[in-house]
């Protein structure tokens, strides 16, 4: 029997098939971004307008970390403010994106390899919204976050992620959202805008790694030298770069932008694949 259209839609979710989107890994630091302008928000917003208009938008972000691998599939997801110490202008950002659980609903189908639960209680955390609104402020794309399972090894993120390949065939923006160098205990406040020698030289090693294709290295971060173990000292803000890495096929370029270090010990070092 010929597949109906219908049918068709519920497996596509709906989504019209498109030219292969871009994937994005995006260095956040910090949430002020949302508010400030900088060079920094300046190059997402490029990125961005660089891109065409995606369908909806799958965020990885640094900020949700759970027991198992999750999505959100609500209608309408809040705006979490996960964060202390900001001024109240911050606290008051509201991104009032929808959600698409016809997109959560293809990654639940999509990844065999793994269940990956729906969720109803999370919304939109700002390692997703401080990014997402400088790029889409008009808040008009839906948007659906896939957690990092804390309990799993780099290679778990990487190789789950490459089950998704399909989203991009069909108009959804992948954006992983971390800082490959993310050290707090050691941010050096007298140093807005240099890094470290170990912060430097790890984001000169990564970067090289990811050109050369590296990838069962940078899924094992506990095996690299000394260095890499300080910029990587807890993995939440590394795994999203390796969802956006197994996503990547292996004839695209790697374009970095914001590739700079504050505060010593954070690269904002951002990642482009098309
Ligand atoms: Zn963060």
């Amino acid at each position: 029997m010929a597949i109906q259209m219908d049918d068709l839609k519920k497996i596509t979710g709906g989504f019209d098939e498109t030219a292969q989107m871009p994937l994005l890994f995006v260095g956040h630091g910090s949430p002020m971004n949302a508010i400030e302008e900088n060079k920094f928000v300046k190059g997402w917003r490029d990125a961005a307008l660089a891109i065409q208009k995606p369908g909806a938008i799958l965020c990885i972000s640094a900020h949700w970390e759970t027991d198992g691998t999750l999505v959100t599939a609500m209608e309408k997801p809040r705006t979490i403010h996960d964060f202390g110490g900001f001024p109240k202008e911050l606290f008051e950002v509201q991104y009032p994106a929808a959600g698409s659980p016809e997109l959560a609903n293809l990654t639940q189908i999509l990844v065999k390899s793994a269940h990956v639960y729906p969720d109803e209680n999370w919304g939109l955390d700002h390692g997703c919204w401080s990014v997402i609104n400088r790029m889409y402020p008009d808040a008009d794309i839906p948007v659906v976050q896939l957690s990092l399972d804390h309990s799993r090894p780099g290679i778990y993120h990487f190789e789950l992620a490459k089950e998704l390949k399909a989203l991009r065939k069909l108009g959804i923006l992948i954006i992983g959202s971390g800082n490959i160098v993310h050290n707090l205990r050691k941010i050096n406040w007298n140093n807005p805008d240099g890094g470290f020698d170990w912060a430097e030289e790890a984001n000169v090693g990564f970067k090289k790694m990811i050109q050369n294709g590296e990838y069962d290295k940078l899924a094992n971060i506990q095996e690299m030298s000394p260095s890499y173990r300080l910029a990587v000292p807890t993995p939440e803000h590394y795994n999203p770069l390796l969802y956006i890495l197994g996503l990547k096929e292996e004839n695209e370029e790697c374009v970095f932008f914001n590739d700079e270090i504050v505060l010593g010990s954070i690269s904002m070092t951002s990642i482009k694949i098309s």
